[in-house]
């Protein structure tokens, strides 16, 4: 029998050689043909296996007999050519020879560090998103990954979930738009070119409205909302190619999505017809059990297949319960074998059949490893994210020739903490601190540290000193925020205030009557009320990488003109959570400032967020005119093109994120105040100004209906077009017949 396997798969080898003449289709087919049941459910299984490279253990054992037995599709956690090298190796010795898949969390930056997802998507640049992406795609393909589990593409409207910093922020189309961006940074438009991996559309779906912003928790959603709000990102991420999905560990309207034929086999693979696979999340098969869904790893396996969850994540439940369950005839062998195509599939595109260690070249990743190139990158993307959320008096941009500046707070020198959560590698050798950037900016010039207090600890014995250095400082930039283990998976947090003694310390400073500029770093919005109201500026830089400390000074001394703008809504506490500005009227809303009686508000706090989507200053100023409609009624199938004229009327160069919303005023499903629509960033000389014109196509003014689906109706729609969410400067309407 092993003679006749051998002959076999030879002879599939040899019709390899004339692979360009057979379809991948074909290809897989004739390796489907040579495997048995238990070599195909090993396909379906992925480990996590920085041991399998470490010292002797049990589980580095255990690990490598399972990938020596053909019984593993893809390993995640091992990386870099050595490593990955040596164990795809040990794939080779299995009777099949199927290589492994190479995975990891690459999500800013794999040896380069880029700004958290969330600060990149404040730069609402997607050409820098896209090119981010390109690049950490280009190091981890060099080091022998073949698939990242990136992007996020959760929605997230609460600020208390740490893994708000993983995703796009709280807007769909915002959301959908870089969802694309970062799918083809990392894949190309063609999986199979070296220096680019497969993405993943994480995490399927709506597990950034786990309730109570707490993680893990479960989802309970309409289907208006579900498709309206939560699926057009990952729709967007499909129809861009990504090559896989990953499900997550919430339940939606009680069924994990994990077990959701609903979402995997309705919606995704059917309705979309989705040709990637889908891998689970890290042990959400077995999850399925403490859900109560499932009474063992058994039925949780069969639940998983058979709602279309292709690949196991650390569960070992499609290993050790899928053969016994096909062979009692109660799953279908047809749902092995539609999920092991789908990752054989991918096998191919990589090219990996061809040669397994295409991506293992050492020399290659030497080079890549240390390019400078890519640090020009980093810095651009680290500037483009920072949002300039307050400039009282002009107080910013610096003046570089500034005597003498006081750099307070615990995050001056926080190279860790900068970096972020979800890095691979940190080499603080070439990360630039905000101390660093800062004295390279003014060499001239005294500056003065203090760390004050720690964001952690309630300490203020550092408070004296502070405030000693700010008396005798021109001006000071303080530091403040979250440690970078504040955000990220598993990081919920009931209270969102700046933590610690921060909001004490920048009082205390604050009392010196200098000027005091206040630089936030953080994975999150933050609630810090006395700071927004008393500090003389505010520079959010949310966690910026490995150039965060020189990005921050170019924005500090004007060297960089700030450009971002908010993705998500900053709450003034956490009672307003949820807080967005696709919100809705209501019955009862409030007409007139402050008149609250019997309306849709609270009576200690306004409805306004601290911060609206959208907003962030700059140090020119633009203006909006001239708005036209290329029609003021259409049909169902036309479009209406919105056209305006954007001036820079300020005295420097500047750019300007232009936003389009509409509100459809009347419609059988009651529909929010505001929807953006378009945006484009434009950079404009001082008196330059350009024409904008933005689309808006039937599909935009779609919504989604329970029982019909996505539908249009006719009636008014009003226009908006301005600088944020909450400062509309051109205003307009059409009616669609
Ligand atoms: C996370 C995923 C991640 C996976 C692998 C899980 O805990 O939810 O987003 O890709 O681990 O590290």
């Amino acid at each position: 029998k092993f003679l006749s396997l051998t002959l076999l798969w030879s002879a599939a080898l040899a019709t390899q050689t004339f692979a360009q003449r057979k379809t991948i289709e074909q290809r897989v087919d004739s390796v489907m043909k040579l495997m048995t049941l238990t070599e195909k459910i090993g396909q379906l299984n992925q480990y996590s296996g920085r041991e399998v490279t470490g010292p002797a253990s049990d589980r580095k054992n255990y690990l490598l007999n399972d990938i020596k037995n053909g019984m593993v599709g893809s390993m995640l956690n091992v990386k870099g050519v050595k490593d990955t090298r040596e164990i795809q190796a040990i794939a080779l010795q299995s009777r099949l020879k199927i290589p492994l898949l190479f995975s990891l969390d690459v999500i800013h930056g794999y040896k380069t560090v880029f700004p958290i997802p969330l600060a990149e998507s404040a730069s609402w640049d997607l050409s820098i998103i896209r090119r981010s992406a390109e690049v950490a795609a280009e190091e981890s393909a060099a080091s022998g990954i073949h698939w990242t589990f990136a992007p996020m593409v959760d929605i997230a409207r609460d600020p208390r979930w740490g893994r708000v910093m993983e995703g796009a922020g709280e807007d769909t189309y915002l959301g959908s738009q870089i969802a694309k961006a970062r799918v083809l940074g990392f894949q190309g438009e063609k999986l199979g070119a070296l220096d680019r991996i497969m993405a993943c559309a994480k995490h399927f779906a709506a597990y950034g409205a786990s309730m109570a912003g707490r993680d893990y928790n479960p989802v309970d959603l309409s289907k208006q909302q579900l498709h309206e709000i939560y699926l057009p990102p990952f729709k967007a991420a499909a129809d861009a190619g990504v090559a896989t999905f990953m499900n997550s560990f919430n339940t939606l309207n009680g069924i994990p999505a994990t077990g959701n034929a609903y979402l995997q086999r309705d919606i995704l693979k059917g309705k979309w017809n989705y040709k990637g696979f889908v891998v689970s999340d890290w042990g959400s098969i077995g999850e399925m059990i403490p859900w109560g869904f499932a009474k063992n790893l058994s039925e949780a396996s069969e639940k998983a297949i058979v709602a279309g969850s292709d690949m196991d994540m650390e569960s070992e439940a499609y290993k050790k319960e899928l053969e016994k369950l096909v062979k009692s005839g109660k799953v279908e062998e047809k749902y092995i074998d539609e999920a092991v195509k789908r990752i054989l599939y991918k096998k191919f595109e990589l090219g990996l059949f061809d040669n397994p260690y295409r991506f293992s070249d050492e020399k290659r990743e030497q080079k890549v490893m240390s390019d400078p190139k890519y640090k020009a990158v980093a810095l651009a993307a680290a500037q483009k994210s920072i949002v300039l959320l307050k400039n009282n008096n002009n107080t910013l941009p610096l003046n570089k020739s500034i005597k003498n500046l006081a750099l307070i707070g615990p995050l001056v020198n926080a190279k860790r903490d900068q970096a972020g959560n979800w890095t691979v590698y940190i080499d603080t050798a070439n990360m630039v601190s905000v101390h660093e950037g800062v004295k390279q900016k003014i060499k001239g010039a005294k500056l003065t540290y203090a760390q004050g207090t720690t964001v952690k600890d309630t300490l203020t014995n550092g408070f004296a000193e502070a405030v000693n250095a700010a008396r005798n400082a021109d001006a000071v930039v303080m530091v403040l925020g979250e440690t970078w283990d504040f955000s990220g998976e598993a990081k919920s947090r009931s209270d969102i205030s700046l933590p610690g003694k921060q909001e004490e310390l920048f009082k205390a400073v604050k009392a010196t009557g200098k000027p005091v500029i206040v630089v936030l770093m953080a994975g999150r919005p933050l609630v810090f009320n006395a700071i927004a109201a008393q500090a003389d500026a505010v520079i959010y830089a949310w966690f910026l990488g490995d150039q965060g400390g020189n990005a921050i000074a170019d924005v500090l001394f004007g060297d960089y003109n700030p450009s971002g703008k908010l993705p998500i809504s900053f709450p003034k506490n956490v009672g307003q959570i949820p807080i967005f500005y696709s919100h809705y009227n209501t019955g009862r809303p409030v007409t007139k400032a402050g008149d609250i009686r019997y309306k849709s508000a609270y009576i200690d706090v306004s409805n306004d967020p601290q911060y609206a989507f959208g907003h962030g200053l700059s140090y020119t100023t633009f203006s909006y005119s001239n708005l036209k409609l290329s029609s003021n009624a259409i049909n169902q199938k036309e479009n209406v093109k919105v056209s305006f004229t954007l001036t820079n009327t300020g005295k420097v160069e500047g750019e300007e994120v232009a936003q389009l919303y509409i509100q459809d005023t009347f419609a059988s499903v009651v529909r929010p105040v505001k929807e953006l629509k378009d945006f484009t960033k434009v950079k404009l000389k001082p008196g330059e100004s350009k024409e904008i014109s933005f689309e808006l196509s039937p599909e935009k003014l779609a919504f989604y209906h329970e029982e019909k689906g996505w539908i249009t109706e006719a009636g008014e729609f009003k226009v908006m077009v301005g600088t944020a969410s909450n400062d509309i400067k051109l205003k307009s309407s059409f009616e669609l017949k």
